[in-house]
């Protein structure tokens, strides 16, 4: 087979993962819905089952075509290791239940994904685990937290919504000296844009919800890693059971072939779209790493290939003026998700952090009139212009 180690990310998109999953000279992986895998030959059975011998034993465990999914991840995030969930939560939480046990220690960051947040603020403390979030962009404060012992460092960037960004390198540097492992929330990144495990991380974690299926129609999370960890992870999620569904897995293993081109246009679209939005008169503040003004735009500079799909913005005229203006806009799905190939806008208070208080979005940096813009594949003069006649008259600004 080939070396894809040798080819470029464009082309792993496309080809990585598949061959060995295809049968009776099909090119595209079949999706196989059997709960179960059976054998003729006991003893081959008992080989699979303890793990001997390569094979299925049950739906729960493992799936040919799920395994596909995992393969494709893997390669694209130069991985050596990578296992599949039914959402992205489940892989966060699964994979934080794996690690941790009471009187355990989590170093994280105050901008995380909000259900994330949810488990460091309501779930991890009732385990006797003990979260300290530290402001994102503070990386000395981060470094003095992490120095006084952590097991897990975990970190996601950019952030949703306010794509912030944190140095992975330097707190990788920070969690080595005291033994931690490091997560990394890639969602927002992608596996195009940014590597984590290059970075010296442990351990990336995606919602396959959004950019990797990219067509908001299929739930997944995946986790990539060294094999030690990620099998244990693995053997976690087995038990527990938040597998990911084989038509879920076929969905999202479609929607990665065209990842690398959709990134493209979605990137040079974003930014376009930022520094459009950073003059226009409605406007307080665009947040968008690409641009120069951003508080860390050296360090996503240095950190990541491209910029991202993800930016977001505040009006002058706060949550009134995003009333007038979000039922405007023709092109863009008002929704939840993110990372899909049609635009997809939303104020933050009733998406991303819709779990939270006002006082904590407050606390958070998150205004409630902060609308949170994730680019599509469409014309981007299409979408300019469509958020030009959204934002002209607005009563409220
Ligand atoms: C959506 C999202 C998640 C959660 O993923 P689900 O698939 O919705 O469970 C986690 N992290 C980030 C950054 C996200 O955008």
């Amino acid at each position: 087979m080939t070396n894809f180690r040798e080819v470029t990310r464009a082309t792993k998109t496309v080809w990585s993962g598949e061959r060995e999953y295809l049968a009776h000279g099909a090119t595209q992986v079949p999706v196989v819905h059997s709960v179960s895998f059976g054998y003729e030959d006991v003893d081959e059975w008992y080989e699979v089952a303890i793990g001997n011998k390569d094979g299925h034993i049950y739906g729960r465990n493992t799936n040919p075509t799920v395994q596909a999914f995992e393969d494709k991840v893997k390669a694209l995030e130069g991985a050596e290791s990578a296992t599949s969930f039914s959402t992205g939560m489940a892989a966060i939480s699964n994979s934080l239940s794996t690690f941790l046990k009471p009187g355990d220690r989590v170093v994280s960051i105050k901008d995380t994904y909000g259900g994330t947040n949810k488990i460091f603020t309501e779930f991890l403390p009732r385990l006797d685990v003990e979260v300290v979030l530290c402001e994102t962009a503070d990386h000395e404060q981060l470094e003095a937290e992490v120095a006084k012992g952590c097991n897990i460092l975990y970190l996601e960037s950019p952030t949703n919504p306010t794509v912030k960004i944190t140095d992975i390198e330097r707190m990788v540097k920070a969690a080595k000296k005291v033994n931690a492992l490091v997560f990394v929330d890639n969602t927002f990144a992608t596996p195009m844009n940014q590597n984590p495990i290059d970075l010296g991380a442990d351990l990336v974690i995606h919602s396959a919800t959004k950019f990797l299926g990219g067509h908001a129609d299929a739930l997944g999370g995946v986790v990539c890693g060294k094999p030690d960890l990620v099998d244990t992870i693995y053997h976690y999620r087995e038990i527990n059971g938040a597998t990911m569904d084989p038509m879920s897995a076929y969905l999202l293993l479609r929607g990665m072939k065209t990842l690398d081109l959709r990134n493209e246009r979605q990137c040079e679209s974003a930014m376009k779209i930022a520094t459009y939005l950073q003059n226009h008169d409605a406007i307080e503040y665009v947040f968008y790493p690409g641009l120069e003004n951003h508080h860390n735009h050296d360090i996503a500079k240095k950190q990541m290939r491209n910029f991202g799909g993800m930016l977001s913005f505040s009006l002058k005229g706060g949550l009134d003026a995003v009333r007038e203006f979000l039922p405007k806009l023709e092109y863009a799905n008002r929704a939840a998700n993110l990372g899909s190939v049609e635009t997809v806008v939303g104020p933050a208070r009733t998406t991303s952090h819709v779990e939270c208080t006002p006082e904590e979005r407050k606390a958070m940096g998150i205004p409630e009139g902060l609308v949170r813009y994730s680019v599509g594949i469409e014309d981007v003069n299409d979408l300019i212009d469509d958020l030009e006649q959204a934002l002209s008259n607005i009563k409220s600004s």
